[in-house]
């Protein structure tokens, strides 16, 4: 089955104000409106409304990167599922590897915010992914099939059928060690086989799978060219619309 690549950017906690609206209008300008992939940005949440507002009508969709399970209450400092669809947010991130990190998500937690998500129409882009110990332990495959089962078997037919994966190994995120082509197939392909056994052929055909961890210009057609790798989700070089626009071309080829 031929699925539509995404290329997603995801800005982290980088850019004022200024510099989002001026990077969003360089990538707008920028984009070749003949190329037929979804290209997707994940800003910090203060900036979603003023870009959506400005930049909506363009070729990119917006989203966050991250939500709260609960629609509303006293959780001082979260942000909704809710509160993202009123300013019409396309997508949320859930389960970075530094959301699991350094805010101690677990995939149960992870799981709930699926779930918030998908009821306020927002696309989850769920992230797995092993770390460098689990890799050269041989514990890889294990690990991504404890995640993408806790987090995502119990979802029924529509709402796995919206969910975006991103496979990002935790060893190549931010430090400019890709997967190769090679290793990122095979857990891609890993993957699309455990949605197979899960949810039947066809859901396991149509969802989209992205490669996440030092994509770049210089790597990016490689990576994308593989049968199972469906796009990116893009950090550090999402920043610079030279470079996004460079991997949103590749995804082309
Ligand atoms: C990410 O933030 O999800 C990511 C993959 O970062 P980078 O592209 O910088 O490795």
């Amino acid at each position: 089955m031929k699925r539509k690549k995404i290329i997603a950017g995801n800005w982290k906690m980088y850019k004022t104000a200024q510099e989002a609206e001026t990077t969003i209008a360089e990538i707008a300008n920028g984009i070749n409106y003949n190329q037929q992939n979804d290209v997707w940005t994940a800003t910090p949440f203060i900036y979603l409304q003023n870009l959506i507002s400005r930049f909506g009508n363009t070729t990119i969709k917006f989203g966050a990167q991250n939500c709260y399970t609960k629609d509303e209450g006293a959780f001082t400092g979260e942000v909704s599922a809710k509160m993202l669809q009123s300013i019409h947010c396309s997508f949320v991130i859930l389960g970075h590897s530094e959301r699991r990190q350094y805010f101690f998500e677990t995939d149960i937690i992870i799981h709930e915010k699926i779930l918030a998500a998908l009821n306020h129409n927002l696309l989850p882009v769920y992230c797995c992914g092993e770390t460098l110990a689990q890799r050269n332990t041989k514990k890889h495959f294990e690990i991504v099939e404890q995640q993408i089962k806790e987090a995502l078997y119990n979802l029924n037919a529509d709402q796995i059928s919206k969910i975006v994966i991103a496979y990002e190994p935790v060893w190549a995120i931010g430090t400019g060690v890709n997967a190769t082509s090679e290793q990122a197939q095979e857990m891609h392909a890993y993957i699309r086989s455990l949605l197979q056994t899960q949810f039947g052929d066809a859901i396991a055909d149509a969802i989209r799978i992205l490669y996440g961890g030092s994509v770049k210009p210089n790597n990016a057609t490689a990576l994308f060219s593989q049968p199972d790798i469906d796009g990116g989700l893009i950090g550090g070089a999402s920043l610079i619309a030279k470079d996004f626009l460079s991997i949103i071309e590749s995804a082309s080829e």
